[in-house]
């Protein structure tokens, strides 16, 4: 049986878009402006920074299926189960931050401040 007979259509619900890694402090500061808003997530995988929203597809009817399935988008037909989020192991993001804090806790790892050296007074 197909896993999606059991599921409630998980991947109807959200939209991803890839984003350029942040370089700069102002795209660090878009970043952390992105993860202020409800419903908003940035993930990593293979090295590519992704921004996604979650939110429902209007076209998923009330029992989870498609109802424009003869004409869905392109992506859609493309979706494979194998890489789905049930698929064990297909939907490990390296990194995933939901929250402005969890960012903020990722950059102090990742740039952490000197330590300013202790002047002796003599
Ligand atoms: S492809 Fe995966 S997420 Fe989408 S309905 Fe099927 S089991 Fe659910
Ligand atoms: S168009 Fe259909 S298959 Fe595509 S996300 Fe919406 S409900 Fe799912």
């Amino acid at each position: 049986m197909s896993p999606c007979r059991k599921c409630t259509a998980e991947c109807c619900r959200y939209i991803a878009q890839q984003i350029d890694a942040p370089r700069s402090k102002e795209a660090f500061e878009h970043i952390r402006w992105f993860l202020a808003h409800k419903h908003v997530s940035v993930y990593i995988e293979k090295r590519k920074w992704y921004l996604e929203f979650k939110t429902d597809c209007k076209y998923m009817g009330p029992d989870h299926t498609c109802t424009i399935y003869a004409k869905r988008p392109q992506i859609c037909r493309e979706h494979k189960i194998s890489e789905c989020e049930y698929h064990p192991g297909a939907f490990d993001h390296e990194v995933v931050f939901t929250t402005l804090e969890s960012f903020d806790t990722y950059l102090k790892k990742r740039f952490p401040s000197k330590k300013k050296k202790r002047i002796r007074r003599t």
